[in-house]
């Protein structure tokens, strides 16, 4: 159980009292999952309406199939191993063409100071479009598939498509996607958790 006087600890308590955005359609609802020993740091966007309504991140037909691309089950996913920050951590509303993105203010704000106490992160998944134009600097249209086919670029980041049900269509135009990156992102994330050296 965390230790509820860590610095961690503090600045979870400080993240989700965040009022920040009082204008969010469904109020502030920080999002995010962080422990000091996690090895693996999911970025994601913002959360969905049902993320929202649970409180639980990736908890959601997207999860699932991102779980399913990562090889672990809800037990590992939600365990200390994987800290969560979306982009943006509270639920930005939706348009019509989907989710609102995620509230520009937000990781200016937070994702530093979250990072900070976050010394055993081995491996960054960067998701979507929004996270990759904030934490990767690449255009905020058009550099998910570059960006994707060229993950051994990234390093210890390591971008990826959104899973929503959404991205369907973007998955069957790239089929290279579930063919050659998907099982070489699971051997990573099966290696970093079984403490091997990776590259
Ligand atoms: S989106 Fe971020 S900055 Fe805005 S209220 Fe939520 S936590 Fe605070």
């Amino acid at each position: 159980m965390a230790d509820p006087l860590s610095p961690l600890s503090r600045l979870l308590a400080e993240v989700r009292s965040c009022q920040a955005c009082p204008d969010l359609p469904q109020g502030p609802r920080p999002i995010v999952q962080a422990h000091s020993a996690a090895r693996i740091l999911i970025i994601g966007q913002a959360p969905g309406r049902r993320v929202h309504a649970t409180g639980i991140p990736w908890n959601d037909p997207s999860g699932d199939r991102l779980r399913g691309w990562l090889g672990v089950d809800r037990a590992g996913f939600y365990g200390p191993s994987f800290a969560i920050i979306p982009t943006g951590l509270c639920y930005p509303g939706s348009g019509p063409r989907g989710d609102l993105p995620p509230r520009a203010r937000c990781a200016p704000l937070w994702f530093a100071r979250l990072r900070a106490q976050l010394p055993a992160i081995r491996l960054t998944l960067v998701i979507g479009q929004y996270a990759q134009a904030y934490h990767l600097g690449t255009p905020a249209r058009g550099a998910v598939a570059p960006n994707v086919r060229r993950a051994a670029d990234y390093g210890a980041f390591w971008p990826l498509p959104h899973p929503s049900g959404r991205n369907n269509q973007w998955l069957a135009r790239h089929p290279w996607f579930q063919a050659e990156i998907v099982p070489a992102l699971r051997a990573r994330v099966a290696a970093i958790l079984a403490g091997e050296p990776v590259l």
